[in-house]
């Protein structure tokens, strides 16, 4: 790709922007050569007032996300982007979220430029399994486990019954729950289909990708290795 793209691709401005920044001699290799509108280099070699650039195309990160932020671009309220570097809202492509937590879910929310990745972790072939912790408005019954483990479980609309799914209680209003589809609102719908109301959700883990320490609101890039070890 011509640098001038690369470089815009990431979010840092307009090409014509981008243009002005070469003519300054403020994009350089790693051992300090300017570079100039032709010439070719690689992601990992190009340097913008001496700093390296923002993650290539084709990355992953993971975000803790806190309650009151949506995944959609378009909402006028807090969204998810907020909590990331201003720069890669103007990326292109842009970093979309795998998998939409609720705005009021909390918890690991992937965000990949990937976009055939993304298809292949959403696909309901991927059977990713999805770990969530809910607390509950009523206490557990202990048919739920049963009713989720079934594969026979009707959703509100949906033509196709939900996959099975694993209910742990926590505690008689807590329940740990994996399923490994990802439809709409599915984990309050799941719990309004068994008589109940989610009052507070969390996304634990995606396969085998846990939060690990980060931070509410904080988020990191993923290694080559633990993205292909997940999917
Ligand atoms: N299921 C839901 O109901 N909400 C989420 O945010 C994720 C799964």
């Amino acid at each position: 790709m011509r640098l001038v793209r690369l470089i815009a691709n990431l979010g840092y401005g307009s090409q014509r922007d981008v243009k002005m920044l070469l003519r300054a001699g403020r994009v350089t290799r790693a051992d300090g050569t300017m570079l100039s509108d032709g010439d070719k280099a690689d992601h990992a070699d190009i340097r913008i007032d001496e700093e390296a650039l923002d993650p290539p195309q084709g990355s992953v990160l993971m975000l803790h996300k806190p309650a009151g932020y949506t995944c959609s671009t378009s909402d006028p309220g807090r969204v998810v982007y907020e909590l990331l570097p201003e720069r890669f809202q103007y990326r292109n492509p842009i970093m979309a979220p795998v998998g939409r937590l609720d705005r009021d879910t909390t918890g690991l929310l992937l965000l990949t430029d990937d976009g055939q990745l993304l298809h292949r972790i959403i696909s309901p072939k991927a059977n990713v399994p999805k770990v969530y912790e809910a607390e509950l408005a009523r206490p557990l019954t202990g048919e739920e486990a049963g009713m989720f483990a079934s594969g026979t479980l009707m959703l509100k609309s949906e033509k196709t019954p939900l996959l099975p799914a694993t209910l742990e209680a926590l505690g008689e209003t807590r329940a740990r729950l994996t399923i490994s589809e990802g439809r709409y609102h599915q984990i309050r719908r799941m719990f309004a289909a068994v008589g109940n109301h989610v009052e507070a959700l969390h996304r634990v883990s995606i396969g085998a990708l846990r939060l690990d320490g980060l931070a509410e609101g904080e988020w990191r890039l993923l290694s080559p290795g633990e993205v292909a070890r997940v999917f």
